[in-house]
């Protein structure tokens, strides 16, 4: 048998979807898996704090993380840069945990270049309107970024062909039921044995 490595999950999805409900919502119910925190230049909103929901960084401390090769992959976000710290989840992995990382979808793209057995989900919404009327009951953003968020939204629809699994996060309980679903059977997959 194949030592134990934890698995690489990817959860990616427009933003807005509620990726982040959803995983805290996992996180609860779920004590296996450990998270990757994010860097990223965007500035925090209320409540958000440093090296809990993300590292957050200048754009300079951020291309000197790029330029030294400390991230798994990073991508532009609506003006802002987004990253996977590489170190934390090397580690996680070769200690047998499984990781998920809560990404964009260019992001996702350039993880399964480099772990091609990752475990790629993608959150749906149940439609654009319900999207937009997420973003904005959010009340975190102004309707130019809402604007901006919903055009990359389109274009993330169209990327689930790399995808594992799609889950339609119709209601926050049922889409976590479906994603322990697909660990458990991502955990008994003979090839990973
Ligand atoms: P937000 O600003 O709403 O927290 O995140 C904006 C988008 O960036 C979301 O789709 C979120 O999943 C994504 N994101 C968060 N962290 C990372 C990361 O490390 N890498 C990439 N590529 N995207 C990220």
């Amino acid at each position: 048998m194949k030592q134990d490595k934890g698995l690489l999950l990817v959860l990616s999805g427009p933003a807005g979807v509620g990726k982040g409900t959803v995983c805290s919502t996992l996180r609860e119910s779920d004590a296996n898996i450990t998270y990757s925190v994010s860097a990223t230049t965007r500035a925090p909103r209320e409540g958000e704090v440093d090296g809990v929901n993300y590292y957050f960084k200048t754009r300079q401390a951020f291309e000197d993380m790029i330029a030294k090769g400390e991230l798994l992959e990073w991508a532009q976000y609506v003006n802002n840069y987004y990253g996977t710290p590489l170190p934390y989840v090397e580690k996680s992995l070769e200690s047998g945990n499984d990781i998920m990382l809560e990404i964009e979808v260019q992001g996702a793209e350039k993880v399964k270049e480099r772990y091609p057995d990752g475990v790629f989900i993608f959150l749906m919404p149940p439609s654009l309107e319900e999207l937009k009327n997420r973003i904005v009951n959010r009340g975190t953003e102004s309707m130019d970024t809402i604007h901006e968020r919903m055009t990359v939204a389109k274009d993330e629809l169209d990327t689930m062909d790399m995808y594992d699994y799609v889950v339609v996060n119709d209601e926050v309980e049922s889409a976590v039921e479906r994603i322990r679903a697909i660990l458990t059977a991502e955990h008994c997959r003979k090839d990973r044995l």
